[in-house]
């Protein structure tokens, strides 16, 4: 059974419909990263899967239960944490874990929490006195605490610097090997990406894309950019590789650009091509696509986002 399940989620703002029929489900122990652009809905599904909203169609459930209806048995096996840390100005991060830390049966321990998070020395400062970065740590301090077996995480790392980026993602790598099931908005494509099981493209409210990194960033059209003797023939080249080859530099600099990834089968064809020329291989790169490339077409592109468009992928 999946732990987090949106069946045709619509939800709307008066005359704007700000989710628009999504479906996606997240199994047990997963990480999916939510990616889209400012408006997409993100924030609109994460908060009715929190029972912070009430759908207008379709069902959400999570953990079987109905967020609404079941808030109560619900609440203490979600984490939630938001962007805005929304705590009392006057609060200390050591005092208020511990008191959140008691509203559960079984919490994690308070003060390892905010060791591991690196919040020990501000574990008696006022919240408005924490840094940005700091403030988000206890956020995310605060959604751990009850251990919960679903973590929803609004941009949990946006304003961290990279080592309290990485401290946090080994966090979170830890509760996921244990079985906890995550579920992440963001913008960083980078880190959706590196951390996610799969990524979910939301856009106007509709699903996009859904797929592990590697299914989304597979295929398409990506390029190997090799610098040789400059004499070497590219039209020769491309004739024998079967693809388009083009300089890719001044003239006299021996940069070519192949356009293949770097598959075995064109990496021995090419090195067949180099050695029947009796030329050098002096430097080669290969590149698929990045998600961002993915993201930035799929987004960016006018006749993507017809309305009728189905959703892509897995
Ligand atoms: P972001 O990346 O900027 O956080 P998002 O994908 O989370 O965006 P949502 O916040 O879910 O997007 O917003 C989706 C749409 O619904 C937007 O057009 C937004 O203006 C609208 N919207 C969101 N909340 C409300 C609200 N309370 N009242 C009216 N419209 C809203």
């Amino acid at each position: 059974m999946a732990v987090i399940a949106v069946d045709g989620l619509v939800k709307r703002y008066g005359a704007v419909t700000a989710v628009d029929g999504l479906d996606l489900t997240v199994d047990a122990g997963e990480t999916l990263a939510l990616l889209g652009p400012n408006g997409a809905g993100k924030t609109t599904t994460v908060e009715c899967l929190e029972g912070y909203r009430r759908p207008d169609a379709g069902t959400v459930r999570v953990l079987g239960l109905d967020p609404v209806a079941d808030a109560r048995a619900l609440a203490p096996r979600i984490g939630v944490m938001l962007q805005e840390g929304g705590l009392y100005p006057h609060v200390r991060p050591a005092e208020m874990l511990h008191t959140v830390a008691a509203f559960h049966t079984d919490p994690e321990d308070p003060d390892a929490l905010l060791a591991a998070l690196g919040l020990d020395e501000v574990r008696d400062t006022r919240f408005r006195a924490l840094s940005g970065g700091q403030q988000q740590r206890l956020a995310l301090a605060l959604a751990l605490v009850g251990r919960p077996d679903v973590l929803f995480l609004d941009e949990p790392t946006a304003g961290l610097d990279p080592v309290a980026r990485r401290t946090t993602w080994e966090l979170l790598g830890e509760r996921t090997r244990g079985g906890t099931t995550i579920l992440l908005t963001t913008h960083l494509l980078d880190e959706a990406a590196a951390v996610a099981d799969r990524v979910a493209i939301v856009d106007r409210g509709r699903l996009r894309m859904l797929g592990t990194p590697a299914e989304l960033t597979a295929g398409g059209d990506g390029q190997v950019v090799v610098r040789t003797d400059p004499a070497l023939d590219a039209d020769r080249l491309a004739a024998d590789l079967g693809v388009a080859v083009a300089p890719d530099g001044p003239p006299g600099s021996g940069r070519l650009r192949i356009a293949s990834l770097a598959t075995p089968e064109l990496l021995t064809a090419l090195a067949a091509h180099l050695r029947a020329e009796g030329a050098m291989l002096e430097e080669l790169h290969g590149s698929g696509r990045t998600l961002e490339e993915v993201y930035l077409r799929l987004v960016d592109d006018p006749a993507s986002r017809r309305a009728d468009d189905p959703a892509v992928g897995a």
